[in-house]
């Protein structure tokens, strides 16, 4: 259970530092509503056999494609309007004029949006709405019905031989990774999932680059974190080296802990892969 695990350790961090900072408040509240919708959530049934499971995957083709992201509506809806509540709160974090928020606040999202963003089209939000905060409201409010599909699926997945840039079971971007444990081999995380999945070290997921010359990292003077970057596409990959890092990583919210390191990216000029 990530999500308590990734409460348990704010509400740590809070009695040992007397605060929290406004963004992990904000993030320990979205993570309290994504881990209650996700306990009402049935499990999938996509009706897959292992065979076929074993034939999308090599054919590069992630489980849970287009169509195929089923979702109970009225409780996404729900869900959406719990998370502009709590963006509403948080104004100051966010680079939007608080008009937006109310625009958001008369329940702007339809299932057609959802479908599109899950494909990765351009949104068309409402007048009045910047797509980026569409975006991200989209993003908090499917995330635990994304994440629901992973918990049931990932585990009939071979992530060994999966080796794809995009998740093997939404198909979204990878937004951080680490190094394992045991080898040091290199694990993609999904964006909007959180699945898993073993991928080359030499070689950048988004566009596939494989020359050397190209690819590049950073490490910081000490500890455990990575920047990887390719000259070719621009992006870059945050990363988190277990073999040198404390005990108790909970990859989600590295996301949030390492935002000092996205600056660093972009000021060398490469941005994130959205
Ligand atoms: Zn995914
Ligand atoms: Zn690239």
């Amino acid at each position: 259970m990530t999500s308590s695990g990734i409460v348990e350790k704010l509400d740590a961090m809070e009695k040992e530092e007397g605060s929290l900072p406004r963004l992990l408040q904000f993030y320990r509240e979205l993570v309290r509503i994504q881990a209650r919708v996700g306990q009402e959530l049935n499990k999938p049934n996509l009706g897959f056999s292992s065979e076929e499971i074993l034939q999308r995957t090599s054919e590069g083709k992630p489980l849970v494609a287009g169509s195929e992201f089923q979702f109970d509506w009225p409780l996404l809806q729900k869900t959406s309007q719990e998370v502009v509540t709590l963006f509403s709160k948080y104004t100051d974090l966010f680079n939007n004029a608080p008009e937006e928020f109310d625009r958001l606040a008369e329940g702007v999202l339809t299932s057609d949006s959802v479908g599109a963003w899950y494909e990765g089209a351009s949104l068309s939000p409402a007048d009045g709405i910047n797509e980026a905060l569409f975006r991200d409201l989209i993003h908090a409010a499917a995330k635990p019905f994304l994440v629901n599909y992973s918990e049931s699926l990932a585990g009939s997945v071979d992530m060994g031989r999966w080796r794809q840039g995009y998740c093997p079971i939404c198909g979204g971007n990878p937004d951080f990774s680490f190094l394992s444990k045991d080898n040091g081999a290199r694990w993609l995380v999904c964006s909007r999932c959180d699945t898993e999945w073993l991928f080359q070290r030499l070689k950048c997921p988004y566009c596939s680059n494989t020359d050397q010359k190209k690819l590049s990292y950073y490490t910081g003077e000490e500890g455990p974190y990575r920047l990887y970057v390719c000259d070719n596409c621009k992006h870059y990959l945050k990363t988190i080296d277990l073999r040198n890092s404390k005990a108790d990583v909970l990859i989600p919210l590295e996301r949030l802990l390492t935002l000092e390191i996205d600056a660093q990216a972009r000021d060398y000029g490469y941005s994130p892969c959205e």
